[in-house]
C-alpha cells in the first residue's frame, strides 16, 4: 500500500471546492459520466485499430446508488489505469495559482471544472470520500484502488477487479443526500447525458404488475448514443427529424422546419436547428436551444453565445470548439464563438433563402409564423437584415403576399405623393380599422397588415434606410389626406367653419381623457359624414413607449390621446346642421357679427396707429379705447360661442354624427352607447 499527498500546491483544494462549486453540484455526475464514456471510447478506439483483443462489443457506463451504503458509482467497461496512470492522472493535478483562479470564478463552477480538469475533483463537491477500482486493459496489469477522504492525503493500493475498466465510488457526504435519490439521478441524467455517445444504464427497466410497479431484467439505458445530429443529413428523412424534435421537447408543438448544421472547417460544428412556430410575441420560448459539447449537455441557455434573435430557434448545437467550459464573458469574446454565430446566421438566412425560392407557397402559407423570427432578425443583425431583404413579405389586407420590390412596383403609380414619396398604407388591426381600409381600397389604394409587436420598430427601420418611404396608418387622417396629391380646396367659408366647431365640440365626449380637435375636409357626398383619425406620430410614439414600459418615451405615454373629428363638408346631413344653425341662430348672430367686424375693423385702426410708436408716445385715451374694444370682442366671441355650445347640445343631428363617428371606431360605449340608441330610435320614429 502507498500512501501520499495529492500534487496540489494549495493544500486546502477540498474546502475550496466544496465552497466555491456551491451553484451547480449537479454536474459532478456529467463530469463523472463523461469520464466513464471517454474511457469507453478510447478502448473502442484501440479495439478498432487492433491494439487491443478486450472485448468493447457490449461496452456500457452504468450508474447506481446504494442508500443503505450512501454511495453513487460509476462504472465502466472502458481503459481503466494502472497504478502508474492514477499516480499521472489523478493525484498530480498540478497547477499554479489554484486559489487565485477559484478566487477570481467562485461563482463560475463550469470556469473552475473545465479549466483546470477539475472535472474528477468535482465529485468530492458531494462525497466525502471516494474511491476508484480500475485495471488497465494492458495485458498483465494489476488492479488497482485509489482512495480519498477529501483531505490531501490518498491511499493507493492493489485491489481486485475482474473486468478490465474503472469504477467510480462517491461517499454522499450530508449535505448531499438529495442525489441518493432514483427521480433526481434520474433528472441529472436526463439533462446531461441524453446524448452520450455510449450507453449509459441506470438501474433496470420497471414494469407494472398487479398495481405494483417492478422491475425486469432489461437495463434502462437513459441515453440515446447516436441522436440525429450526429447523422449525416442523407441518411434522415422528415420523420426522423420530427422525432427527434420530440426527442428533444416532448410537449412541443410541431416546428416549421429545420436546418442541420454539419461544418468541418474552419471548426467543428454540428446540430439541428428548428424554427418554431411563433406567436405574436417575442419572448422567450420555453423550448431553449441546447449547447453541446462532443454529445455532453453544457448549456440552454446560449444569450450571448448566439445572436439574440436566433435564441427564438430551438434545437441541438454541437461544437468541441466551443470553450464550453470557461465563463460566459470569456465566451462572448472569443473570436472561435464569433465565427461560429455568424456561421450560424448566414446558414439561417440560406436556408430561408433557399425555402423562399424552392416554393414560394409552402414560404407564404408559413410566414405568418415565421415573421416575427425574420422581422427580429433584420431589426437586430445587419448582416442578416442583408439577406432577409430578399425573402421578407408584406402581406396586404386581401392575404396577398409580395416581395419589398414587387410590392414598391404595385404601389409605385398610386401611391406616390406629391413630394415624390412613397406612401405605405397600413392596417393594425383589420377588423377595427375595417372602414378605412374599404375607403382606401375606395380610391384604388392597396393596403398592407403590420399587425405584430415589432411592427412599429420595422416600419421605423424602413424608413431609416429609404428616406423616401413613409408607412401611414390608414386611420391617421381621412383618405384624401393619407396621401398628398395636389391642394385640395375647402368648400366652407372661414366663417361657417368658425362656427360650426363649436356645434360639434359640443357633442364630443368631454370626460373620457381624450382631446377632440374639429377639422374640415371636403370627403364628397358619399363619404362619411365624419371621420375620427389618430395622428400618426402622437401614435407611434405612445405604441413605442408603451413597448418600452417606462423609459424616457414616457412623455408621450403620458398625454393625453388626442383624436381628430374630420367634418365632411360635403356631406348633406353636415349641410343640414348648417342650415339648422343658421335657422336657429343667424338672426342672433348677424346682430354680433356685425357688432364684431365694427369693433375689429375699429380695433385694427388703433393697432395700426400705434405701430413704431414708443409706448410713451401714445396717447393715454387711445391706449383705453384699445383695451376696451379687445375687452368687448373677448366678450362678444364667448356669448357667441355660448349660444353655438348650447345650440349644439341641442341638435341631436349633431350629437348623431359625432356618435356615429364615435361607433365606427369602437369609441363608444356605456351610458353614450345606450343614449346614442335610444336616440337613433326616436329619430328612426
Ligand atoms: P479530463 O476528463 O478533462 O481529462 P478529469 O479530471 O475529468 O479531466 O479526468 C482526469 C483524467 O483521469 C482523465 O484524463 C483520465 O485520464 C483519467 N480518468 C478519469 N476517469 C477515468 C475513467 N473512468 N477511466 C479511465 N481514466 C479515467
Ligand atoms: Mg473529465
Amino acid at each position: 500500500m502507498q500512501k501520499g499527498k495529492i500534487g496540489v500546491s494549495s493544500d486546502n483544494l477540498f474546502p475550496i471546492i466544496k465552497k466555491f462549486l456551491y451553484s451547480d453540484h449537479d454536474i459532478f455526475l456529467r463530469e463523472i459520466v463523461s469520464n466513464a464514456v471517454d474511457a469507453t471510447q478510447k478502448l473502442k478506439t484501440l479495439a478498432a485499430r487492433g491494439e487491443t483483443a478486450v472485448s468493447v462489443e457490449n461496452a456500457k457506463v452504468r450508474v447506481a446508488f446504494d442508500a443503505d451504503k450512501k454511495t453513487i458509482t460509476v462504472s465502466d467497461n472502458g481503459i481503466g489505469m494502472t497504478a502508474e496512470e492514477v499516480e499521472k492522472y489523478i493525484n498530480q493535478i498540478a497547477f499554479s495559482g489554484a486559489n487565485e483562479f477559484l478566487e477570481k470564478y467562485k461563482n463560475d463552477a463550469n470556469a473552475i471544472i473545465g479549466h483546470f480538469g477539475l472535472g474528477f475533483y468535482s465529485s468530492f463537491m458531494v462525497s466525502h470520500k471516494v474511491e476508484v477500482v480500475t485495471k488497465s486493459y494492458k495485458e498483465g496489469a494489476q488492479a488497482v484502488r485509489w482512495e480519498c477522504d477529501g483531505s490531501p492525503e490518498y491511499i493507493l493500493e492493489e485491489a481486485e477487479r475482474a473486468e478490465v475498466g474503472t469504477d467510480i465510488i462517491m461517499y454522499v457526504n450530508e449535505e448531499s443526500e438529495e442525489f441518493l435519490n432514483k427521480a433526481r439521478l434520474d433528472e441529472i441524467l436526463n439533462k446531461y447525458c441524453k446524448f452520450l455517445p455510449i450507453p449509459v444504464v441506470f438501474g433496470k427497466k420497471t414494469d407494472w404488475k398487479d398495481g405494483k410497479e417492478v422491475e425486469t431484467d432489461e437495463d434502462n439505458q437513459i441515453n440515446d448514443p447516436s441522436p440525429a445530429w450526429t447523422k449525416k443529413p442523407v441518411d434522415l428523412k422528415e420523420e426522423d427529424y420530427a422525432s427527434f424534435y420530440r426527442q428533444l421537447y416532448p410537449f412541443g408543438e410541431e416546428p416549421l422546419f429545420n436546418i442541420h448544421l454539419n461544418v468541418d472547417y474552419p471548426f467543428n460544428l454540428t446540430g439541428i436547428l428548428y424554427f418554431p412556430k411563433l406567436k405574436n410575441t417575442i419572448e422567450v420560448q420555453k423550448n431553449k436551444i441546447q449547447l453541446y459539447c462532443n454529445q455532453v449537455f453544457v448549456t440552454d441557455s446560449v444569450e450571448g453565445i448566439v445572436p439574440d434573435f436566433l435564441t427564438l430557434l430551438h434545437g441541438v448545437i454541437d461544437s468541441p470548439d466551443i470553450p464550453l467550459n470557461v465563463s460566459r464573458s470569456y465566451l462572448q469574446s472569443d473570436s472561435n464563438v464569433k465565427k461560429i454565430s455568424s456561421h450560424v446566421t448566414k446558414k439561417v438566412a440560406d436556408r430561408l433563402q433557399q425555402l423562399f425560392k424552392d416554393s414560394r407557397e409552402d414560404f407564404e402559407k408559413k410566414w405568418d409564423d415565421l415573421k416575427i423570427f425574420i422581422e427580429y432578425g433584420m431589426l437586430t443583425e445587419e448582416k442578416f437584415e442583408d439577406k432577409a431583404k430578399d425573402f421578407f413579405l408584406f402581406k396586404n389586407t386581401e392575404g396577398k403576399y409580395f416581395t419589398s420590390s414587387e410590392y414598391e412596383t404595385l404601389i409605385k403609380d398610386s401611391q406616390t405623393d406629391k413630394d415624390g414619396n412613397l406612401i405605405y398604407l397600413y392596417a393594425s388591426n383589420e377588423e377595427e380599422q375595417y372602414t378605412f381600409i374599404q375607403e382606401a381600397k375606395n380610391k384604388g389604394y392597396d393596403v398592407i397588415v403590420m399587425d405584430d409587436v415589432l411592427s412599429t420598430h420595422l416600419i421605423n427601420k424602413f424608413e431609416q434606410n429609404d428616406q423616401k418611404k413613409r408607412f401611414v396608418r390608414i386611420d391617421s387622417d381621412v383618405v384624401d389626406n393619407l396621401i398628398a396629391k395636389e391642394d385640395q380646396s375647402e368648400k366652407l367659408s372661414m366663417e361657417e367653419r368658425e362656427e360650426l366647431s363649436p356645434v360639434f365640440q359640443a357633442v364630443c365626449p368631454a370626460n373620457n381623457g381624450v382631446n377632440y380637435m374639429i377639422d374640415f375636409k371636403a370627403m364628397g357626398e358619399s363619404g362619411q359624414p365624419m371621420v375620427i383619425t389618430r395622428n400618426e406620430f402622437m401614435r407611434r410614439m405612445k405604441d413605442m413607449s408603451k413597448l418600452q414600459g417606462g423609459g424616457g418615451m414616457n412623455f408621450y405615454g403620458d398625454m393625453p390621446e388626442s383624436l381628430n373629428l374630420v367634418v365632411n363638408t360635403d356631406h348633406p346631413l353636415v349641410k343640414k346642421v348648417l342650415a339648422e344653425k343658421d335657422a336657429a341662430l343667424s338672426a342672433e348672430l348677424e346682430t354680433t357679427n356685425a357688432a364684431l367686424a365694427t369693433l375689429k375693423a375699429e380695433q385694427e385702426s388703433l393697432e395700426k396707429a400705434k405701430e413704431g410708436k414708443k409706448d410713451e408716445e401714445i396717447p393715454a385715451a387711445d391706449k383705453e379705447k384699445l383695451d376696451d374694444v379687445s375687452k368687448k370682442i373677448t366678450e362678444l366671441e364667448a356669448d357667441k360661442r355660448s349660444k353655438l355650445d348650447a345650440f349644439g347640445k341641442d341638435s341631436k343631428l349633431a350629437k348623431q354624427l359625432v356618435d356615429l363617428a364615435l361607433l365606427a371606431n369602437g369609441l363608444l360605449k356605456g351610458a353614450d352607447l345606450d343614449k346614442f340608441v335610444r336616440r337613433s330610435v326616436e329619430l328612426i320614429n
